[in-house]
Parts: structure tokens; sequence; C-alpha cells
């Protein structure tokens, strides 16, 4: 029998976190399930990336409700992903009147945001229980470096101030989708950086921009945080273990790049260039959670990429099992 699509056999519930990390920020983290990050002022609460669905936005409100009873009036949308935006609506009862994403997610929304969501959905059924209280595509209410019509507008980079505590919110450029962006606690050292790293869990690369990834990683690396927030995996506390996140997505990006750029100046197929791959990137990574879900899609995106395709294909529920079906055994 092949291999079940996605993580369609993954059902185990997963042990949440919610640690403090500095005077204000948390992280809410669940064994390389998609996290969230908390940031926590005297007058106002933002949330970075806000769960697959709304209920489960509600049990990460409930732990935030733990410890702050202020309203959680902005959530940032680090990129335009189902499984980190569509729970977004559980946010307006506790008072979100600011729903904050770069120009680049706002446009994604806008052209694959809908095949984005069913596709998802596909891929990721434990996360998407109870989907049915989903309202529709979450959109953005303020664009930084652009604007939403009639709406709010905002400068490249945006600073924004939650009573004691200052979050500073820009894109640092392409990476894991066009328009990454990050939310970062200058005098706290603690950086929040959505899926452009993630640690000890796969790194989904099928709507990247794999040559421009490393770069935008330098950009975060600069920063010299004390304490980083990843996609997946467990929050990376001390500089030498954001060091060490940020060079494991590194090393996965290059590892998987270098080898479709092989297997395209090869004219091997796609086929091929999954089994080429592998052999790079198996021993190295072959045991991390999600690994053998993200390999598929990594690869037919970066072989497109090698190959000079520029914007990456939108996917579609039927394109995903297509795709699946046609790299098995
Ligand atoms: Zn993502």
């Amino acid at each position: 029998m092949s291999k079940a699509f996605a993580s369609q056999a993954d059902l185990a519930d997963k042990k949440i976190t919610f640690e403090q990390l500095s005077p204000h920020c948390w992280a809410y983290t669940a064994e390389g399930d998609p996290n969230s990050g908390v940031i926590i002022g005297d007058k106002y609460v933002m949330v970075s990336d806000c769960t697959a669905t709304p209920s489960m936005a509600r049990d990460l409100i409930a732990r935030i409700r733990t410890v702050s009873d202020k309203p959680i009036k902005y959530v940032l949308l680090t990129h335009y992903h189902a499984v980190r935006v569509l729970g977004a609506s559980a946010y307006f009862k506790e008072g979100a009147s600011e729903i904050i994403a770069s120009q680049g997610t706002y446009e994604l929304i806008a052209e694959r945001g809908k095949e984005d969501m069913q596709s998802e959905m596909d891929r990721f059924p434990r996360l998407f229980r109870n989907a049915e209280e989903i309202p529709g595509l979450t959109w953005p209410t303020l664009v930084i470096g652009g604007g939403v019509p009639g709406k709010g507008e905002a400068p490249g980079r945006l600073t924004v101030d939650l009573g004691g505590v200052r979050v500073q919110i820009w894109s640092p450029g392409n990476g894991h989708t066009r328009g990454d962006t990050i939310a970062w606690v200058e005098e706290e050292g603690v950086l929040f950086s959505g899926d452009l790293v993630e640690y000890n869990a796969g790194v989904y690369t099928g709507d990247a921009h794999l040559a421009e990834w490393p770069a935008t990683l330098e950009q975060l690396r600069k920063l010299n945080a004390q304490a980083l927030v990843p996609g997946r995996g467990e929050a990376l506390k001390g500089r030498d273990q954001v060091a060490a996140g940020i060079a494991y997505t590194q090393r996965w990006v290059e590892t998987l790049f270098r080898c479709a750029k092989e297997a395209a100046a090869q004219n091997m197929d796609l086929k091929a260039a999954m089994a080429h791959t592998r052999k790079s990137m198996d021993p190295i990574f072959g045991n991390v959670f999600i690994y053998e879900h993200c390999l598929p899609f990594d690869v037919s995106r970066a072989y497109d990429e090698a190959r000079g395709m520029a914007i990456p294909r939108v996917w579609t529920a039927e394109r995903d099992k297509e795709m699946w079906a046609s790299l098995q055994d």
C-alpha cells in the first residue's frame, strides 16, 4: 500500500507548551505542530500566527487568559498558510481589531488563499478538526508596505506599542513564502520568525523562494536574538540555540536546492529528482517530525525553481494528490 497522503495518518494529539521567554514574550509550541507567539503588554496583547481553526485558537486564548486579561488587539499573520491564519475569527471576541500582514501575504491570500485552504485541510485533517467554524479566508486590516483599499495602510516597517513593550514588524525578505513577516521585540531580544525558521521539524518549502531564503536568514542572524519562536519545533533559548535553529533551516534549504539544481542539470524527471534528493536529505533530516509530509512538496518546488520557475505554482487539492501519487514507488 502506498504511504498515506501528507499528514492524513497523523492523528495523535500533540502536547502543547506555553512558556515565558522574557518579561513580555511567550511561546505556544506543540511538538512540531505550527507554533504561535504571544506578546503581552500592559494595555494590549499581540498574537503572532493564530492557529488553524477558531477551536484551536480558543485553547491558545485560554492560556493567554491565565496570565493577562487585556484585549488581544493585534493578530499578526507571518504569512498566508491556512494552518496559521484560519483561527483568526476567535480573536474578534477577545478585542482583536487589527490583523497585520505584509503586502506580499495580502496578495497571496487574494490570489491563492482559497486553493491553499482546501489543500491544507486535506493535508492536515487533525489540525482542521472543527473546521466548520471557520468563516472563510482571513483578510488583513493593516498591510505593511502597501494597503488595503479603504482600510489600514502602513509603512514597510511597523512598530506597535502594546504598553511597556514595543514590537517591530517587517518583512526581511522572501523565503518560506513571498512576504514572510517577523515580529521582533528588540528590548528583550525575542524574535518570532514564523516558518522562516524551523527547528528539528520539517521545513516546508512548497511555496518557497529557495535561492533568496539564505539571505533572508542572514537578516535574522544579524538581529542577534536571545530567544526565537520558530514556526515549528520548540522555542529556542539563548544565542547558541537561536544560531542552531537558523543553521538547521539553512542546511535544509541549501541541501534541498543543491540537489534540485543537480537534478535539473542532469535532466532528471521529478521522480528521479526525488530519489536523488533523498540520498542527501534522508541521512540528515529523515527522522524529524513531518519530514515525509514535506519532502514531496519541497522537491517539487525546488525542482521548479531550479528549472527557472520564479513564482511558485498554486497547490490545489487535486495537484497535491497527483504529485503525491506520481512520487510513490
Ligand atoms: Zn507556512
